[in-house]
């Protein structure tokens, strides 16, 4: 294992542009890096060698010329939902082996244009339906953190597991990675690294592969608050392909880090302590909740009183539009087909071959919710419930609190297999009951590593922030990870 791979994103940074180090050697570490470990961890779907030492030896040819970009040289992994031209995007699913699309996305040809690296694509759940990366069709990705004195397999945690280990497991300097229920947060979280899911608009969603398309978000997972803010500088943009795409100038968030938190406003929820929430979340949440007060935050409990229907809401709302948005997998313009007698077998061969029984699960619910005679009972039921749960947030944001701390998930990593989603797929919906809230409102909410539990194991906390008020979000949780240091687990693999 190379000690270029231990360095974050900044220390790249500084290093590449004093020509201390190249961007071929940083590239080359994390190449050597991923083929040890992906066997076992199975984070990557696909390595892009070639393309990566090309992309690294015109970052050098760049920081030769003098015109290194914000990324330049920085090695990164791409979760396998964003569109990348001619390379492996199958978002985790069967149904579309072999595609290769003939166009990049918005948020991965921002990376590339300042000078960012593309060392492959992670793996994931499967249209990142899930929260434990089990649904993925290239099988569960394994989380590099084990419990002490315990060598059994744990979920990295999903949608974005791949991700989340790749820069938990240093196979990546960082990676994009995608939450519509929490699928950045809850698998930061389980590995002890940062994630932030932006406001609903800040990221164009232009070129990646819709699951819910009024809750999908782009945002990056790093291993710490300032390489979070750096990625997600170049991620963010205006973007006239996607119209809900929000023309709100990107701002330079690094420079929020280290801006202090003395007098600010942060909300408790109290509705976000749960009944049977393990005491170690609660522990985590009050100590949070004692570093921010330290800093000079005033803390103050507030009511969410819309916060219980929020997880039921968004299990309405988000397979209604998944089962639309995955009407296009049909088998007749790009991935697998399976042939039947007629038009008609061939759509229903193809889509039962092709989908997992999550994506099937999402499928069926989706299209119940929307047929005639149900619509208003729980679609147009659920959107309502969406608008009050936004409420609540917009009425503690006007009486002046700036931001809001709550736990990030309500456990740690459990083992692969562990919540049977099979014989109970509520179990697992489960995981997103503090995460859902902020989708449904469209609102930025960051998760920061906080400690580890009894068994050692890393726990997260989340900030939840205005509208386009990411460097608040930034600020804060910078200082909590001050408070709290960094988390990394023991090299076993
Ligand atoms: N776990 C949630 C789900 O399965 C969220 C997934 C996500 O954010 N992509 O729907």
């Amino acid at each position: 294992m190379s000690e270029l791979t231990n360095l974050t994103i900044a220390e790249a940074r500084a290093r590449l542009e004093k020509r201390e180090i190249t961007a071929a050697e940083l590239t080359d570490a994390y190449l050597a890096a991923i083929e040890a470990a992906n066997p076992t961890l199975n984070a990557y779907v696909a390595v892009t060698a070639d393309k990566a030492r090309a992309m690294a030896a015109a970052s050098d040819a760049r920081l030769a010329a003098g015109t290194a970009g914000a990324l330049e040289g920085i090695p990164l992994g791409v979760k396998d939902l964003f569109a990348t031209e001619g390379e492996h995007t199958q978002a985790g699913s069967h149904i579309l082996d072999g595609f290769r699309p003939p166009y990049e996305s918005t948020v991965t040809a921002n990376l590339w244009a300042d000078g960012a690296v593309m060392l492959g694509k992670l793996n994931m759940d499967e249209f990142a339906m899930g929260s434990s990366n089990e649904t993925s069709h290239y099988g569960p990705v394994v989380n590099p953190w084990r419990a002490e004195g315990d060598d059994k397999a744990l979920v990295p945690g999903g949608s974005s597991g791949g991700s989340a280990a790749a820069v938990a497991a240093w196979l990546c300097a960082g990676a994009t990675a995608t939450d519509t229920g929490g699928s950045i947060r809850q698998p930061a979280a389980f590995t002890g690294t940062v994630g932030i899911k932006p406001t609903y608009g800040r990221c164009s969603r232009w070129g990646t592969v819709a699951f819910a398309s009024s809750l999908d978000q782009a945002g990056p997972i790093a291993r710490d608050v300032r390489d979070a803010a750096i990625l997600l500088r170049s991620m963010a943009s205006v973007d006239d392909k996607d119209t809900t795409s929000a023309d709100v100038p990107v701002a330079d968030y690094e420079a929020a880090i280290g801006r202090s938190v003395k007098g600010m406003r942060i909300g408790i929820p109290k509705e976000y302590r749960m009944d049977g929430m393990p005491g170690e979340i609660e522990a985590v949440w009050q100590q949070g909740i004692a570093w921010l007060r330290a800093a000079g935050a005033e803390i103050v409990d507030i009511s969410l009183p819309h916060t219980k229907y929020a997880l039921p809401a968004y299990y309405i709302v988000a397979p209604a539009e998944a089962s639309s948005n995955l009407a296009r997998y049909d088998g007749v313009r790009y991935g697998l087909r399976v042939p039947g007698r007629d038009l008609l077998e061939m759509y229903e061969n193809t889509r039962a071959a092709g989908f997992g029984a999550e994506v099937k699960r999402r499928v069926m619910i989706g299209t119940y919710v929307l047929s005639a005679g149900y619509y208003d009972a729980y679609y147009l039921r659920a959107q309502k419930v969406r608008t009050l749960i936004k409420k609540d947030f917009e009425d503690v944001f006007e009486a002046g609190v700036e931001a809001i701390l709550t736990p990030a998930t309500p456990s740690a990593a459990f083992g692969i297999g562990d919540q049977d989603m099979a014989a109970d797929p509520v179990k697992m919906y489960l995981n997103d009951v503090f995460t859902v809230t902020v989708n449904m409102a469209g609102l930025p909410g960051i998760a920061v590593p906080a400690g580890l539990d009894g068994k050692g194991l890393p726990l997260g906390l989340q900030l939840i922030g205005r509208p386009f008020d990411e460097e608040t979000l930034f600020a804060t949780a910078h200082v909590l990870e001050e408070a709290a240091g960094h988390f990394a687990p023991r090299r076993w693999w």
